[in-house]
Formats: C-alpha cells, structure tokens, sequence
C-alpha cells in the first residue's frame, strides 16, 4: 500500500484564528471581518492591510502580537503523536510571517502558506498567493508522486482538499459546514482524531 500523509489545515485545527485574535489583542474591530463578511478575500486582505497601516502597524508588531499566543490546548501533543507515526504536511490559508511564531510552538512542522510582502520599512505591502486553491492542489500532487493522503480541516476552504483526500475529517467545523458535507466524518476531539484518520 502507498505510504500515508497527513494534510491538516492550521486555523481552527491547531491554531487559534490569528486574525480574531490580533483583533482582539490590539481592540482593532474593523479586523474581526472574516471570509463569512467579506466572500471576496482579495477585498478582504486589502480591508486588513488599510487598517494596519492606519494603525502604523508594522510586521513586527504584529509578529509581536502573535508571539504571545498560543496553540490550542492540546495541539502540540496532537501533532506530536501524529508525527511519531507518520508524515504531516500543514496546509494553510495563512502566510509564513504570521504562522512563524506558532510553528515554533509546534515543532516547526511542514507548512505550506502564502507570504506578505513587507517592505524595507518593515511594512505590510501586500501579500502573495503560492498558487490559487493551494490546498486541493497540495493533497493532488502528493497523490500523483505516489501517497495515500488523509486530511483534517475545520472550515469551507477546507472541503476541496478533503475531498481530493483519500479520507478528509472535518475538526471543530461549524454546524452547517457538517450538514452541508455529511460525506467527512466529524469530530471535535483531537484523540478521535486521530482514529478517524486511521492512526
Ligand atoms: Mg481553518
């Protein structure tokens, strides 16, 4: 049988949600908007980084910020479990400068995410996608160079790669994510977790 990887969203599954959270640490509720307000995430990310830059916030604040955090309550031992049986890729919507504080945390784990590009001054310019739908075309090609793939995520941009998976589970998703996707398995436990991805 192909050997096995795991592809595990970040947000939601081992992380706190960094936006709602830097939203929350600094009292900046304009940053709270989420993919749920604003479906054009384009507009979204240029909302975010007007308001930064409104508030004379420079990466390393924000990096500051997110230093202070931490992963869920019992994710770095999730990981590690998973990790001590097989191979785990972490596929994210993120960008590199805001997970690295957490990777850290985590055991500096495999991430795949997009970057900010930031400036000489330290400031938010912009951002760079790696690739469009870099999730389900991160589980396609691990499959074509020969891997079985299992995925967990919790949330709507999850459901293609766990559907390009050869198992997907949905973790902590909300409500009407499972009923519109009763294919994934559901879980809101890290230790039945691990059983539904069959480790
Ligand atoms: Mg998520």
């Amino acid at each position: 049988m192909a050997p096995l990887i795991v592809c595990l969203d970040l947000e939601g599954v081992l992380i706190p949600e960094v936006w709602i959270a830097f939203a929350e640490k600094t009292g900046i509720d304009a940053l709270r908007r989420t993919t749920r307000d604003e479906p054009d995430y384009d507009k979204l990310m240029q909302g975010r980084l007007e308001i930064l830059d409104e508030h004379g916030f420079k990466l390393g604040d924000i990096q500051d910020v997110i230093g202070a955090m931490e992963p869920l309550p019992g994710a770095r031992e999730f990981l590690d479990a998973l990790r001590a049986r097989t191979q785990v890729v972490i596929l994210s919507d993120t960008f590199y400068q805001f997970a690295a504080p957490f990777m850290r945390q985590l055991g500096q784990p495999t991430l795949f995410c997009h970057q900010l590009l930031v400036d000489e001054a330290d400031r938010v310019t912009g951002y760079e996608l790696r690739i469009p739908d870099g999730k389900r075309r991160a589980v396609a090609a691990l499959k074509d160079i020969g891997f079985r793939v299992h995925a967990a995520g919790d949330s709507y941009n999850d459901t293609t790669m766990l559907k390009e998976a050869d198992k997907g589970v949905l973790f902590r998703c909300p409500d009407n994510v499972a009923e519109e996707f009763p294919e994934f398995e559901r879980t809101d436990a890290y230790d039945e977790l691990l059983v539904l991805l069959e480790l």
